[in-house]
């Protein structure tokens, strides 16, 4: 085998441990982003069905402080009854108290049907707010268990990332790049054999002359279908 090749090929066995190492690791940044995503989603949903419930609350408030006054001026009209001088002023208030008495029940009527709306819409939020809690408790234990699979993992990568380094030494910084550009993008295959003249990658035929040169073993061949850095099985 070409001596560049054995190296890259040693290089690959490191890489692959590093990936198996990383891997995990690599997809927790995405995963806690989704699962943040989700617990905001939730505190969206129950921020609004409090702001909803809140503001039922308040104008029933209002709509109650408003009946209190006119149940005051109906009071008020109703002994100025006693007092009239005349049947048109008796007439004239007895019609505005009938006025203040019909607005004073259709705000009755709005102010029960609020708080109507406030006992359906209370367990709404109390759902709500449980789902806030679930989530949050749901992220916190991602956190927690994401922290401890990184530190556990903090030795043993560094120690195969400093192996690494060491085994790239002596490769020329070209091949190097192409062998880095074909793991990614070959499945974490660069280097493969070639068994019965078939590229193991990819799984086409070598030409006779390739096979030739594999065998010679003084130039780095590449699969023409797949660009893998191929080397003879044994
Ligand atoms: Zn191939």
């Amino acid at each position: 085998m070409h001596p560049l090749v054995q190296k890259l090929l040693d290089l690959q066995v490191v890489d692959q441990e590093i990936t198996s190492l990383t891997k995990d690791i690599d997809s927790l940044p995405a995963e806690e982003a989704r699962r943040r995503r989700k617990l905001e989603e939730a505190e969206r949903v129950a921020a609004e069905r409090r702001e909803k419930m809140t503001k039922a609350e308040l104008d029933s408030r209002a709509l109650d402080k408003a009946i209190r006054s006119s149940d005051e001026e109906i009071k008020k009209l109703n002994e100025r009854l006693n007092v009239v001088r005349n049947n048109a002023e008796y007439q004239a208030t007895l019609f505005s108290i009938e006025n203040v008495r019909k607005d004073r029940d259709a705000m009755q009527e709005d102010c029960l049907h609020l708080l109507e709306q406030i006992e359906t819409q209370r367990p709404d939020v109390v759902a709500a707010d449980a789902v806030v809690a679930e989530e949050k408790g749901v992220l916190e234990g991602f956190l927690r268990e994401a922290e401890a699979l990184r530190a556990s993992r903090a030795d043993a990568i560094a120690e195969v990332r400093g192996r690494r380094e060491q085994v790239a030494q002596g490769l020329p910084e070209d091949l190097l790049r192409e062998y880095e550009g074909l793991y990614k993008t070959r499945d974490n295959m660069a280097v493969c054999p070639v068994e019965s003249s078939y590229c193991q990658g990819c799984y086409s035929k070598i030409t006779m002359n390739d096979t030739a040169k594999l065998m010679g073993g003084t130039s780095v061949v590449r699969c023409g279908a797949c660009q893998r850095i191929l080397y003879l099985s044994r």
